[in-house]
């Protein structure tokens, strides 16, 4: 599969590596608060603007400590699963909790019932085993509708919207089930899509009007719908009027309160992956450098998307880069490649190389395969002021694989 080349300015750098980032242990990440903040703010101007509600999706990027600069622009967060659900509700306390999870579980409703306030199901079944629950204790409850609309191409894994999807309820599905329990209908405060994934305003207006056209009606008789995430708002150049008039078509068309659950737009371009070179060599013409970051463990969504994302001082577009240097991290997993680079010159052994665009689906998805420890978390406050949040040890490896002593 061909790797989508991704590109963040460097600019929260000034083009260089930072002398605040230069003594301390790699790999680590690095949060930036200012670039965080800024997302935030851009993020709370739609939602002031509209009167729509922003939500974050906790699952792109959960790192708490800076809950905070996001809090005067969100109305609450929402999650994928039990334990951010727990999370929000802790560290986003006096926010609404949004959950949508494609199968809830009976073992764990009842306390996912003290977390959530809204609760959003993903198919017809799953509401009638527990939305009378979830409504007797008060919960606001959804359905996740799928308008049948892909406005994405080559990312089949990200396209909820694809043959036989198994995210949200098609029209058909919703059709069969209401003619079986016409009861369904008054559990409904909500409806829910989530389609896109780092996508404009212009594929949003072009799912609405799929929205629009097959669940118009219901929409009509609910309280709320819920956009769903993938909106890349804060990517410069984002369409963002015509996000505002998608909101306020929802909010006048069907008098309805619009939500917006982003995740990358919150951190998107605010967070750095540092590493250093650990060897440089050379296969034939291959030229390779093995860094102390490992795509596999550190940056799954570069092999899962797969992407390749921006290196500081790495372009394709200068001529006096010349060296190309394949990166690679230090599992034995052959694949574990970042991608290959231009550079002005060979980087030497324990040079720095700084990744961009690193806060998002990286903290909370990394991993310890291999052994690899896993990388510390900094924040670089807006004063410049560094801030270590973790300290990984041993203990975070074996604790979850066994309990023997
Ligand atoms: C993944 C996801 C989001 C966030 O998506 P981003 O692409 O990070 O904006 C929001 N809502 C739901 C239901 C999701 O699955």
């Amino acid at each position: 599969m061909e790797r989508l080349d991704k590109r963040a300015p460097f600019t929260a750098t000034g083009g260089i590596i930072p002398p605040e980032f230069q003594n301390i242990k790699t790999p680590c990440y690095i949060l930036d608060e200012k670039a965080l903040t800024e997302n935030a703010k851009l993020l709370g101007e739609v939602a002031e603007r509209t009167g729509c509600k922003m939500l974050l999706a906790q699952k792109a990027f959960s790192n708490y400590d800076c809950y905070p600069f996001f809090e005067p622009y969100l109305a609450g967060t929402e999650a994928s699963g039990l334990y951010e659900a727990r999370l929000g509700a802790e560290e986003m306390a006096g926010k609404e909790v949004h959950v949508f999870c494609a199968g809830y579980r009976a073992d764990e409703f009842e306390e996912l019932l003290q977390y959530a306030d809204h609760i959003v199901f993903n198919s017809p079944s799953q509401l009638l085993r527990f939305g009378r629950m979830a409504k007797e204790a008060g919960k606001s409850v959804g359905l996740r509708i799928n308008p049948e609309c892909s406005t994405q191409e080559g990312h089949e894994i990200y396209d909820p919207c694809a043959q036989g999807s198994r995210m949200g309820t098609t029209r058909v599905q919703w059709d069969e089930a209401i003619v079986k329990n016409p009861e369904l209908m008054e559990l409904l405060d909500g409806v829910h899509f989530h389609t896109l994934c780092e996508q404009d305003s212009d594929d949003l207006e072009t799912t609405l009007a799929s929205v629009k056209k097959q669940f118009g009606d219901l929409i009509a008789k609910v309280k709320w719908i819920n956009f769903g995430g993938g909106h890349h708002i804060t990517r410069p150049g984002y369409d963002i009027e015509r996000l505002e008039q998608c909101i306020r078509m929802a909010q006048e068309e069907w008098k309805v309160e619009v939500y917006l659950e982003p995740g990358e737009a919150w951190a998107l371009n605010a967070g750095f992956l540092l590493t250093s070179v650990l060897d440089v060599l050379k296969n034939g013409d291959t030229q390779i450098a093995i860094v102390d970051a490992s795509a596999a463990c550190h940056m799954p969504d570069v092999l899962e998307m797969p992407y390749r994302p921006p290196l500081l001082g790495a372009s394709d577009e200068t001529t006096e880069n010349e060296v190309t240097v394949r990166l690679g991290g230090p599992t034995c997993l052959s694949g574990d490649v970042i991608g290959d680079y231009k550079f002005s010159k060979l980087p030497e052994y324990g040079a720095l190389l700084l990744f961009g665009d690193m806060a998002i689906y990286t903290t909370c998805k990394n991993n310890t395969f291999n052994g690899m420890p896993l990388p510390d978390i900094w924040i670089r406050h807006a004063d410049r002021t560094m801030q270590q949040l973790t300290v990984f040890d041993y203990t975070d490896f074996k604790e979850r694989l066994g309990s023997r002593e």
